[in-house]
Formats: structure tokens, C-alpha cells, sequence
């Protein structure tokens, strides 16, 4: 097999789709690639969603822009708004580092006028639904004579939906030298057609059906200590802002207690487990199937009714005991023509799985590295920008009230209202990852040292959070005289910072509730406001004590710590 490199790749296009992690070409793009780079000559394919097309033709297409020429060289046909958006965007990701090249989606039911303003402002690769562009060409707002490459993608498709005669117009705008690109699912007459009025002599190849079984799906494993294993997975799902995926656990007890971490957290999350009534498990799936839930937390045994083709990701939280279930896990991503990708949060203990599922799968997992707090940021960030490029305007609905609107926020600029934007969604997010330091990876060869049985022993924990630990960094960890015993939910402790402390609101890390005492985290700038606001104050019938909370081993902590010693310790101060 070559590499991308071999097939002709220039090299800030391979810097941008390695870092997309595409290490090899797909077969559509072994064949599809150097054919394009090198006599511009046409291409009929017939390859299906999932089997890599986009980058096939997008990655010569691109490479092959002249960039100041500010024209369409190139023209993208779809069927619907979703792949045109799809399209548009992994060319802009491909481009990355192609300073100054513009793509441009163009599709009906959104605003003309900011498309032709666009138009205006100069793009080299336009993407397009054909009515959209029909309508732009009838206003004469787009210019199709410098047009190199016209490609019909899912060709089939736009034929069924009746745009026929709307490619036949469009053909008749761009010069007769354009090179003709033909990606479709199946070939219908129709098409032969279309190739035979409009195409010369092209290189026809067929890519079979790639998708089945799991070959979509990428497996890769995150090596972690265990007391960070939940905070692994908030980052994972930070780091995917579109996650749409199953968190795997091996207990009812921890399925329920990650999700209600989650839940606590703010993120869109259920669980799904035995101990669940028929009723509840259908409401959790039907929340789950409508995208309401975006993470479910599940047993293997409960997940087993939930049919869902289009999950992004699969989270094994944890292992399990063998690897036949690893692949019933793992294949319920990837499917429908879709990729997924498969996580899995391991420890060390359990290295030796991976090795074990490697065979079964007859796949190699890639190791990954957790990201950063700036990295997560980054890509929330992008995230947002995307959204907000594909979010459906309801002109109609609210026309009405714009004018206002636009009146109000006339003093900002554009940059303004961008920055604005994007705080109101996500201050909280950078404020908790400013100070977050990275998670550290284990070390391999301390798995093995005396000291680690020590630590291991304080790996049990009542969230899967970590009890008695350090707190995370930029975090101060606090103690509580209350605790389960008095009813000490989670909730009560956000509840108790929110009622008597004034002004800025206090941002809680990790909350472990103990039998008679508890601890949870505050922003290090936050500690001293809240020691002095609940310290003393009264709360579940009696007076509340809190104090920061040594940052040592648990069997220290807890030495130090518990209620008994803590009367000690008060006596020696009065
Ligand atoms: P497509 O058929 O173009 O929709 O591509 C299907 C999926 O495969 C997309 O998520 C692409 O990002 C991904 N993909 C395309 N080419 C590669 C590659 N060479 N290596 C890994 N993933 C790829």
C-alpha cells in the first residue's frame, strides 16, 4: 500500500489530514488520487458513503487550486444540505494550512443574500446543492467560466431527486474543457447518460462495499491511573463535541453512579441497567434514539435492546472480561456507512486485554493521549463556530423582532458580537480547564513498585471520582462535617455554596461524600470566601465546619481528618 505522500500529496495538505489522523489512503483514494493529480483526467466511481470519496476527489481538487485566482475553479454538486456542509467542511479541514483558499457551501433554505455576499468577497471551490445554484446563476452572482473540475457526488441521488435537468443547466455553464468527476453509490441508466453526453474517455472504478462489519471504526486506548478515569472521560467528551455514544460499565452501580456524575457535571446524559423498570429503560432509549441523551451509560446486558445505527463513539469504561464483548461493544459504531470510534479507558492492570482484543478484532489499537485543557477549548471553540455556520435561520419567524434586535446591539462590532458569543457558551468550560493541569499518564514501571498496592487501595470510589485524594490543580480541596449520615447529597453541597456564599458563584470540582464527613473541591481563588462564609454557619440542624483538607494519602487524610480527630485538633486551638 502507498502512503499519501507517494500518491502525490503536496505537503500542507498531508500536515492537515495527518493530524486528522488519516495515516493510509483508503482504496478509492490509492486509485482516485494520482489518477487526478496527474493528466486531469475524468473519473466515474462507484463508491458509497463511508469508503473515503471526499477525500479522494477533494484532496487533488484542492491541490490543484490556483489561489489568487479568486474564481471558482472548482464546482461540488450534493443533494442535500447536510453533505454540502459535510463536503465543505472536511475540504476546509484538508486545507488548513492552504493559506487563503476559500470553500464556499451553497444550498437552499438559508440566506441567499449572505451566500452572494460571499460569492462576492471571492471563493476558489464552490459546494452546492443544484436548485441553490441555479438560483445564483440565474442572478448572475456566480461566475462558473474559470471551472477546471466539476464533480457529481452521490450522482444517483441527485438524479432521484429530480435535479436531472438542473445538472444539465448547470453543465452548460462551466467551459466544455472541464474535467468531469462522477462518485455514485449505484449506476443507474440515467447515469450512463449523463457520462455519455458530458464526459470523455473517463477512468471508471468500482470500490467495494466498504462498511460492513467494523472496519469503520477506529479502536484506541487511553492509558490512565484509575483515579482518573472519570475525569479522562469528561475530557474525552469535551474534546468530542458532537459525541453521540454509549459509555460502557460493568456494574448496574457504576452505570448509574457515572451517569449521575455526568448529570451532575451538565452534561446530556442517562443511564440504562437492569435495575431500571421496563417503562424507565424504554423512556431512556426513546430520549436516547431522539438525541436527547447524548451520552448513555449502560450495561452490555442493558444495552442489548437499543438498536442505533449512527453513533459516533463507543466508551469502554473499563474493559470487559473478554473480548467477545469488546466486539459487540465496539460494532455498535461504524455502522450504516458511518465511522465511529471506539475508546478505551484502561488502567495498567489491564494492558494485557488490549493485546488479547487486538487478536479477536484482527485490528491494532492506537494509543491515545488525553487531551489538553487548551486543546479541548480549542476545539469547543471550533465546535461553536461550526454550529453557528449550520444553525437553520427561521427567516420568517423572526423577521419581525430583528430590526430591534439589530437597533439594540448596533454598538457592537462584528468581532464584538463574535467574542460574546462564544463567552456566553462557554466561560464555564475555560474557567475549569485554565487552571486544570494535564492528567498525567501512568508510569508503566511503577505498576510494579511496593508503593503502588498503597495506592491502589485508594482507587475505590463511590462516583468512579477519586475519594480522599489530591485535588486537581488549580483546585483547593475541602473538608465538611457532614456526610452521608445526614443526607449529603451532591446537590446539598452546590446548594450550601450557593445559599450563603454571596457574589460570584462558586464553581465545585469534585464532590466525595463520605459516611460522616466529605470533601469537595473549589477554585484555589474561591477557598478563603468559602471557608469564611460556611465555616460556623448552620445547615442539616447543626453548625457546619469546614476547612481545607490536607493534601495527602487517604489513610493520612482520614487520620487527620475524621470527626474524632478533628475534635482534638479544635480543642488544642480554643
Ligand atoms: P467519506 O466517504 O468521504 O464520507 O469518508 C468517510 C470517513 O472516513 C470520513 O469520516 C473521513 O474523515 C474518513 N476518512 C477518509 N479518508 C481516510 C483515511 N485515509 N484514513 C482515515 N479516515 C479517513
Amino acid at each position: 500500500m502507498k502512503t499519501f505522500e507517494e500518491l502525490g500529496v503536496a505537503p500542507q495538505i498531508l500536515r492537515a489530514i495527518s493530524e486528522m489522523g488519516y495515516e493510509s489512503p483508503m482504496p478509492v483514494q490509492e486509485e482516485v488520487i494520482p489518477y487526478l493529480l496527474g493528466n486531469n483526467n475524468e473519473v466515474i466511481a462507484l463508491a458509497q458513503t463511508g469508503t473515503g470519496k471526499t477525500a479522494a476527489f477533494g484532496l487533488p481538487i484542492l491541490q490543484q487550486i490556483n489561489v489568487n485566482q479568486v474564481q471558482p475553479q472548482a464546482v461540488i454538486l450534493c443533494p442535500t444540505r447536510e453533505l454540502c456542509l459535510q463536503i465543505a467542511d472536511d475540504l476546509n479541514d484538508y486545507s488548513k494550512y492552504m493559506d487563503k483558499l476559500k470553500v464556499l457551501p451553497v444550498y437552499g433554505g438559508s440566506s441567499i443574500e449572505s451566500q452572494i455576499r460571499a460569492l462576492k468577497r471571492g471563493v476558489h471551490i464552490v459546494v452546492a446543492t443544484p436548485g441553490r445554484l441555479i438560483d445564483l446563476i440565474n442572478r448572475k452572482t456566480v461566475d462558473l467560466r474559470l471551472v477546471r473540475d466539476v464533480i457529481l457526488d452521490e450522482a444517483d441521488e441527485m438524479l432521484n431527486m429530480g435535479f436531472s435537468e438542473s445538472i444539465d443547466e448547470i453543465l452548460s455553464h462551466v467551459p466544455e474543457t472541464r474535467n468531469m468527476l462522477l462518485f455514485s453509490a449505484t449506476m443507474p441508466a440515467e447515469i450512463a447518460r449523463i457520462t455519455k453526453k458530458y464526459m470523455h474517455n473517463p477512468h471508471e472504478i468500482v470500490i467495494g462495499r466498504k462498511n460492513e462489519g467494523a472496519k469503520n471504526v477506529r479502536h484506541i486506548y487511553y492509558m490512565v491511573n484509575a483515579k482518573d478515569k472519570y475525569l479522562v472521560l469528561k475530557r474525552l467528551a469535551d474534546y468530542n463535541p458532537h459525541i453521540y455514544g454509549i459509555i460502557f460499565c460493568r456494574t448496574r452501580k457504576e452505570t448509574q453512579e457515572i451517569a449521575d456524575a455526568l448529570v451532575k457535571d451538565g452534561y446530556s446524559a442517562d443511564s440504562l441497567h437492569g435495575d431500571l423498570s421496563q417503562a424507565q429503560r424504554d423512556y431512556v432509549m426513546q430520549r436516547f434514539r431522539l438525541r436527547n441523551i447524548r451520552l448513555l451509560v449502560a450495561t452490555d446486558v442493558a444495552a442489548r435492546g437499543l438498536d442505533v445505527d449512527d453513533l459516533s463513539h463507543i466508551i469502554n469504561y473499563g474493559l470487559p472480561d473478554d473480548a467477545e464483548s469488546y466486539t459487540h461493544r465496539s460494532g455498535r459504531t461504524g455502522r450504516a456507512g458511518k465511522t465511529g470510534t471506539s475508546i478505551a479507558i484502561v488502567h495498567l492492570k489491564e494492558k494485557h486485554k488490549i493485546r488479547e482484543i487486538e487478536k479477536n478484532i484482527n485490528k491494532k489499537f492506537e494509543q491515545g493521549v488525553i487531551p489538553s485543557g487548551k486543546e479541548i477549548c480549542e476545539k469547543q471553540l471550533f465546535g461553536f463556530a461550526d454550529q453557528l455556520e449550520k444553525v437553520k435561520v427561521n427567516e420568517e419567524e423572526i423577521q419581525g423582532i430583528m430590526p430591534a434586535i439589530y437597533r439594540r446591539l448596533d454598538w457592537l462590532d462584528k468581532e464584538d458580537i463574535i467574542k460574546r458569543l462564544i463567552s456566553l457558551e462557554f466561560n464555564r468550560l475555560i474557567d475549569y480547564y485554565q487552571d486544570a493541569g494535564d492528567i498525567e499518564a501512568p508510569q508503566e514501571r511503577k505498576a510494579n513498585e511496593k508503593g503502588n498496592r498503597e495506592k491502589r487501595g485508594r482507587e475505590r470510589t463511590n462516583t468512579g471520582q477519586a475519594t480522599g485524594r489530591n485535588s486537581e490543580r488549580g483546585y483547593a480541596r475541602l473538608f465538611i462535617n457532614l456526610g452521608k449520615t445526614d443526607g449529603l447529597g451532591p446537590q446539598n453541597v452546590i446548594g450550601l455554596l450557593n445559599d450563603n456564599i454571596p457574589g460570584r458563584k462558586i464553581m465545585v470540582g469534585r464532590i466525595d461524600l463520605m459516611k460522616n464527613f466529605s470533601f469537595f473541591e473549589v477554585k484555589e481563588s474561591d477557598r478563603d470566601r468559602v471557608i469564611q462564609y460556611l465555616d460556623g454557619t448552620k445547615a442539616f440542624g447543626r453548625r457546619i465546619a469546614v476547612e481545607q483538607a490536607q493534601e495527602s494519602p487517604f489513610e493520612d487524610r482520614k487520620k487527620n481528618t475524621e470527626p474524632g480527630n478533628r475534635k482534638k485538633k479544635d480543642k488544642r486551638r480554643k
